[in-house]
């Protein structure tokens, strides 16, 4: 173990990672009177790799923080359109429905929340974990020591930190790619466009300002052959002729394409080492299904309400907030993630997914069904 000075702050929880699962928990947290740090590596505002479509499911629980998207300039979707190459497509509502939103704008308005709520926002790296006599130490890139009661890890879909919890998703390859951008251009404001091309999908859907999310995933082996993100987006994304309007219609906004790779849908353990794992941390659906901020929102939820549970004496050790936890996470989320990542296999080729469109059609219910198996029911406020 290595304790190198008097820890900065001890708190009652330390949290690994301020983007949404992170954030909503400092937000619940705090606003229930607990001692609250949050540890954030990136400062506030930033752009993140996302397709900004948030389901509905989570707007009681962002309510009840404080927080109204549609304050923020957010813009409510409630049809899906879906196409292959070659023209065939589907259209049909969203069951639950949801909103566009940037990560710039919402993880800001979370932040600045948190911290009026009480919890202490460090711009800082989580390196090392120590757990000893039942407290946490954390130490940072900038060699400051927290020490904690409980840590939840709200760290993202993949952190140096993981390779040092030696996580075992961690040491398997993973080839899938992603990219976005924010373009000026138009597009039905209540649409969600779900474009697939060979190797993957491209999201599209308006956001705040009137400007379009355009965020694909794509396998890198078929992104590899194009060498660049021009070439690919040129040639492959334009097979797709809803994508190829799309482009050939907006303006670019970014200066370049966002892109970050190495993308890991294998299951991941939600405790480790007693760190309460959440959102990405805990496990990511796949972006197809557009619902990872859903369960990264409702997770918050769930081990805000396991920790508060201590604190009001309702459970008695740390073994009993780590077994209500899992409990809750396991029936929220697993049977989703079974769902979304059995869809992302079947639909991977897009010539089974030409195949599957017109039965589609014919059965629109079939695929409200299968949409509403990867959401949930909106959480309830606090
Ligand atoms: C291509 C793509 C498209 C997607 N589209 C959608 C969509 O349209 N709708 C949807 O609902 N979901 C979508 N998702 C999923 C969604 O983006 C995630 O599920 C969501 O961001 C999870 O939130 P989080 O808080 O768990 O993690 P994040 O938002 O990633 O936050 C983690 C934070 O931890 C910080 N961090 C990491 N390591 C450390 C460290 N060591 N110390 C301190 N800080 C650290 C990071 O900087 C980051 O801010 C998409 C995902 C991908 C890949």
């Amino acid at each position: 173990m290595e304790i190198r000075s008097e820890p900065e702050q001890v708190s009652d929880v330390l949290i690994i990672g301020g983007g949404l699962a992170g954030l909503c928990s400092a937000i619940h947290l705090s606003g229930k009177g607990l001692s609250v740090v949050v540890i954030e590596k990136e400062a506030y505002p930033r752009h993140k790799v996302c397709g900004e479509y948030v389901s509905n499911e989570t707007l009681p629980y962002l309510n009840s923080l404080g927080i109204d998207p549609f304050e923020l300039g957010a813009v409510s979707i409630d049809q899906l359109d879906f196409s292959v190459p070659g023209g065939n497509s589907l259209k049909t509502s969203l069951p639950l429905g949801g909103f566009g939103i940037s990560r710039y704008t919402l993880d800001h308005a979370l932040c600045e929340r948190a911290a009026a709520k009480g919890a202490k926002i460090v711009l800082d790296q989580v390196e090392k974990i120590d757990f000893v006599k039942d407290m946490f130490h954390i130490i940072t890139k900038k060699r400051k020591t927290y020490s904690s009661l409980f840590v939840i890890g709200a760290y993202g879909k993949r952190s140096i930190l993981d390779k040092k919890l030696d996580r075992e998703f961690i040491s398997k390859k993973s080839s899938y790619v992603a990219v976005k951008a924010h373009y000026k251009g138009f597009f039905p404001e209540n649409l969600v466009g779900l474009y697939n091309f060979e190797g993957g999908y491209c999201g599209v859907s308006n956001i705040e300002g009137r400007k379009l999310n355009v965020c694909y995933i794509v396998d890198y082996r078929v992104f590899q052959k194009y060498k660049s993100i021009d070439r690919f987006q040129e040639e492959m994304l334009k097979s797709n002729n809803d994508l190829s309007d799309v482009l050939e219609t907006s303006e670019i906004v970014f200066e370049k394409p966002l892109s970050i790779s190495q993308i890991s849908f294998d299951s991941k353990e939600l405790l480790v080492n007693h760190v309460l794992m959440c959102g990405d941390s805990a496990g990511l659906i796949h972006p197809l299904c557009g619902n990872g901020m859903g369960m990264a929102i409702g997770a918050a939820r769930l081990v805000s309400d396991s920790i508060l549970s201590y604190f009001n004496g309702k459970l008695k050790t740390r073994e009993e907030v780590e077994k209500q936890y899992v409990q809750q996470w396991n029936k929220s989320f697993r049977s989703r993630l079974r769902t979304g990542h059995a869809l992302a296999l079947l639909l991977r080729n897009y010539k089974t997914t030409s195949i599957l469109l017109p039965f589609l059609r014919s059965f629109p219910s079939v695929l409200r069904r299968i949409i509403s198996a990867t959401h949930g029911k909106p959480a309830l406020g606090i």
